[in-house]
């Protein structure tokens, strides 16, 4: 481990901070939806994000990280190992040439965004014997410039994912369109509970609903309001991020 430095103790003061103000907020906006607080988990989105700072977060409370790139990840793992009781979430895109890595790094995806890459996933985790937990994502805006599936393309495709006895899947996730105000973002958040509530009434065989992974730094109040039992939150934990990719 390397030795902490001055500047490293703002940083993992400020973290601690951080994921305190966090935590109330998510609490009280479960209260005021009548929700249990406890049914929403904070995933801290730890891209870009250093191992010091992440192990700040870990030693705050935080149990859950959401990582986008695969590299990223393992040197992330080297550096912090196996923490007891941290689990690492995919959050960002993944190619299919990619996949056989996803099931040592992972403990659950929530970017599974079209039927091809979750029939690679299926077959690779049965030839590793594997199962992946995973999230449907759904592009609830309907932009062309977005991955996932539309609300009628996952209807579509509901079936044949329900036939891939290696995927696990556990609710849905989306990503808004970028909108000024918080509040903007509900119509959004609610055509994914929706949705979620019409996929968990129909009932499919081994898929569970239970999940809904949505809200950021600027809206996860209104998520939480409209249901998100995971949200994903990367500046309110860690500050701005360096541009890069
Ligand atoms: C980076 C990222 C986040 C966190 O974004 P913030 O606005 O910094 O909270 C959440 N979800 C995904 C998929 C991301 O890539």
């Amino acid at each position: 481990m390397t030795p902490v430095k001055a500047s490293d103790t703002d940083k993992v003061l400020s973290i601690a901070a951080n994921v305190r103000r966090v935590r109330t907020r998510m609490r009280q906006a479960a209260e005021r939806a009548g929700r249990d607080p406890m049914s929403v988990r904070l995933v801290a989105a730890s891209k870009t994000v250093d191992a010091a700072r992440i192990r700040a977060a870990i030693s705050a409370g935080v149990t859950i990280l959401g990582e986008n790139y695969l590299q990223e990840t393992r040197q992330k793992l080297g550096q912090l190992g196996q923490a007891a009781g941290v689990e690492w979430h995919l959050i960002g895109p993944l190619q299919r040439n990619k996949v056989r890595y996803v099931f040592d790094l992972f403990d659950m995806m929530h970017s599974l965004d079209r039927l091809e890459l979750a029939e690679e996933i299926n077959r690779r985790a049965e030839r590793l014997g594997r199962r992946l937990s995973v999230l449907l994502e759904v592009n609830v805006g309907g932009e062309t410039s977005k991955s996932g599936w539309t609300t009628a393309g996952l209807l579509n495709d509901i079936r044949q994912l329900a036939a891939l006895p290696h995927i696990q899947v556990r609710g849905l996730m989306t990503i808004p369109p970028p909108t000024s105000q918080p509040h903007e973002a509900r119509p959004f958040f609610r055509q994914l509970r929706q949705l979620r509530n019409r996929l968990a009434q129909e009932g499919y065989d081994g898929m569970a609903f239970d999940e809904l992974s949505m809200g950021m730094t600027a809206d996860y109040e209104v998520a939480i309001e409209e249901g998100a039992t995971l949200v994903r939150l990367g500046t309110a934990i860690f500050g701005p991020r360096p541009e890069r990719h």
